[in-house]
């Protein structure tokens, strides 16, 4: 287990803010993360647990706790019999630390779809429970059967089933309400099938697949479509710091799509009549695509993103995301919500 001290919050996460944390645990192994719950205990310290950091905020004054990396490893299939054959349904098990886009691009090769189009998400597979993560139409819940996890209040390994998540949009029991912060998450297990997606397609997904007359709808060719749009479209993180998407989109009930689209706002329907408000363009609506803002821009490609260009504190953030906020509050009414979390000061103490 290494162990490392003052370590710049900064260099921890893809938006590259953040004071330093007084210590930095790398976990490989169960064992790492009770030791380092151990660790904190012991000099009764606060604990932050943290995949990839492409979600997450550090603020200037840093953490004086433990933050615990989770660098577990190991992907597997199960449902597999002696036959050369692959199943038409398996089960995979990957173990938290993985990175997510590895466990979609092995997925893919194989044949199963249920994730290529949430190919190239940043971070890692024991993150994307937490907020249910979701791209172009996909997202976890639809395929995650069950987590194991470390159960920070009992210290027990438990199992929690999909029903017992809680998932919502960018919500679920990991991240909102009682147990927020309490669990952490060792191996994610999903269901997926053989088989193609079928148009339509998201939004995006759909026009591709219409400019460039594409007819294979297998996994693998999915996921090379999606990753052609994701390139164009959003930052790659080794170059560009952001957090992806800085807001959520709006989610609004059947009277209030009905009231936005008479107000000429774009809303993407459910079945049911409600709808999702795309936040970048209530974003750009503003004028404020491409805008330049305390050292961020907001993203001339994609309004939702927010890079960080040249700010190098919380401060800084804070001016642009307030700028941003009310722009659009006094445009179109709307709050707009922030998704990445951040690093709390007071974080749970163990
Ligand atoms: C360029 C870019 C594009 C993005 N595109 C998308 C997108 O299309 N869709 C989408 O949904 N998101 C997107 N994101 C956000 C991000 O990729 C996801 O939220 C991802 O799941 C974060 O993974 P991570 O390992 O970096 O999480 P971190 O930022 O390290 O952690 C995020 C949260 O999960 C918790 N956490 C992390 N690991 C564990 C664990 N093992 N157990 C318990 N809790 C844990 C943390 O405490 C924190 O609350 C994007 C981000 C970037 C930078």
């Amino acid at each position: 287990m290494k162990i490392l001290e003052n370590i710049p919050i900064a260099k921890l996460t893809t938006i590259r803010l953040g004071g330093k944390a007084r210590y930095v645990i790398e976990a490989q192994s169960l064992d790492d993360i009770e030791s380092a719950f151990d660790f904190a205990k012991e000099r009764s310290l606060p604990v932050w647990v943290m995949g990839g950091g492409a979600n997450t905020i550090g603020r200037d004054e840093g953490f004086d706790g433990v933050i615990i990396l989770n660098r577990l490893r190991g992907i597997c299939i199960n449902d597999l019999d002696h036959s050369a054959k692959l199943p038409n349904e398996v089960t995979f098990t990957a173990m938290a630390g993985e990175n997510w886009d590895d466990l979609v691009q092995a997925a893919c090769e194989l044949g199963y779809s249920g994730i290529e189009a949430m190919s190239m998400i940043p971070g890692t597979v024991g993150a994307a429970p937490v907020q249910n993560i979701g791209a172009y139409g996909q997202d976890i819940s639809k395929i995650i059967e069950h987590v194991e996890a470390y159960d920070t209040q009992t210290g027990d390994l438990v199992k929690i089933t999909k029903p017992e998540m809680q998932m919502g949009y960018r919500h679920t029991r990991f991240n909102y309400g009682i147990d927020a912060g309490r669990f952490v998450i060792l191996s994610v297990t999903i269901r997926l099938c053989k088989g193609c997606l079928q148009p339509p397609f998201y939004n995006s997904l759909q026009r591709y697949v219409e400019n460039m007359h594409e007819t294979n709808f297998s996994p693998e060719n999915i996921r090379r479509m999606i990753c052609k749009i994701r390139k164009e479209k959003l930052p790659d993180p080794a170059e560009i710091a952001s957090a992806g998407s800085f807001f959520k989109n709006v989610y609004v009930d059947q009277a209030e799509a009905d009231a936005a689209e008479a107000r000429g706002i774009p809303v993407w329907r459910d079945a049911d009549g409600k709808g999702k408000i795309n936040s970048g363009w209530l974003i750009e609506a503003c004028g404020l695509k491409g805008a330049e803002l305390d050292g961020f821009r907001v993203s001339d490609k994609a309004a939702l993103v927010l890079i960080n260009e040249k700010a190098t504190s919380y401060a800084q953030l804070e001016k642009a995301r307030a700028k941003i906020i009310e722009a659009v509050k006094n445009k179109s009414g709307y709050v707009l919500q922030q998704e990445p979390v951040e690093i709390p000061t007071g974080a749970k103490m163990i």
